[in-house]
């Protein structure tokens, strides 16, 4: 196979789009070359977890907002939402009767809508506002504005979710939704909050002897073949490609400060970044 860099990239098809071929190698790799458009470089885009966060109520939710008021005044945060245990109890049944794919995952997304609805309520005296997806091309006047934007964290592909290659229950959930949209927003940093320090050897909640795993490239990661993982392993999958948003790091939102440090670029909790040679 040719070397990318010696190959001879043909300029732009100047007949307009019906003469160009979407499956052309040339022109794919063509497409690789140059600065993709970041739109928001100055944002930090936050998913707070549904399980981890959302279902434990104020006693986790109430000061990590206080938090968030707080922090919103220095760096532009986006809020996305997860699901958490109401979608696993909606997959559950819906499994149980038979349901496909597309169902369920029309499922998850109104239960990501359903916290980020919540926090809406919750944080509109700071400047919290509900972002429906068909209003994305609103979050640059409302972060002008101050204002703090919140969006559910589940992709739209829900009747279009691609079946998985084992069961039934979409690959693609909060995690990966809030990936991808912080991937075509180019934001500057993406912060997932969950209920541990990070990502450790195993699922530190099932009571076996597990280590926390500061740094860790997708690659190394991948091949490690965790059982169990904090994140969506599909985010992994996104990541080996990522365009933009080539780190992304793990907090525990039940320790105060957490979220500070990571505005900031400290290295709390976890991080995972795109191996270049990947
Ligand atoms: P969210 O609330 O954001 O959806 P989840 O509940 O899906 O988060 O995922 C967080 C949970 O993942 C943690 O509470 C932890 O019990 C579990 N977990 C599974 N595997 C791991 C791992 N390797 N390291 C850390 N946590 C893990
Ligand atoms: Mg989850």
């Amino acid at each position: 196979m040719a070397k990318r860099q010696n190959l001879r990239i043909p300029p732009p098809p100047q007949t307009g789009l019906s003469s160009f071929n979407v499956s052309d190698g040339d022109l794919e790799l063509q497409s690789t070359r140059g600065k993709i458009v970041r739109m928001l470089p100055d944002a930090h885009l936050v998913k707070i977890g549904g399980q981890s966060i959302m279902d434990r109520g104020k006693t986790a939710v109430f000061p990590l907002l206080r938090e968030i008021t707080r922090l919103r005044k220095k760096y532009r945060i986006i809020i996305g939402t997860g699901g958490g245990t109401r979608s696993r109890h909606a997959y559950s049944v819906a499994l149980d009767l038979g349901m496909p794919t597309g169902i369920i995952a029309k499922l998850g997304e109104s239960v990501s809508r359903q916290n980020a609805r919540i926090l809406h309520m919750l944080l509109a005296s700071h400047g919290g506002v509900y972002v429906p997806n068909d209003h994305l091309e609103m979050l640059p006047i409302y972060l002008a504005s101050g204002s703090l934007p919140i969006l559910a964290g589940m992709p739209p592909y829900e009747y279009w979710e691609e079946p998985p290659r084992v069961g039934r229950i979409p690959e693609c959930r909060t995690d990966a939704g809030v990936y991808l949209l912080a991937e075509t927003l180019g934001v500057r940093s993406l912060i997932f909050i969950k209920d541990e320090d990070g990502l450790y050897t195993g699922d530190p909640k099932k009571g076996k002897k597990v280590k926390l795993i500061r740094k860790i490239s997708v690659r190394k990661l991948l091949a490690l073949d965790l059982e169990d993982l904090i994140i969506e392993r599909s985010v992994l999958k996104f990541m080996a490609d990522a365009k933009h948003v080539r780190r992304i790091q793990i907090i525990n939102g039940l320790k105060p400060g957490q979220l500070g440090k990571a505005l900031r670029g400290e290295p709390v909790g976890t991080i995972i970044y795109k191996n270049e040679s990947l």
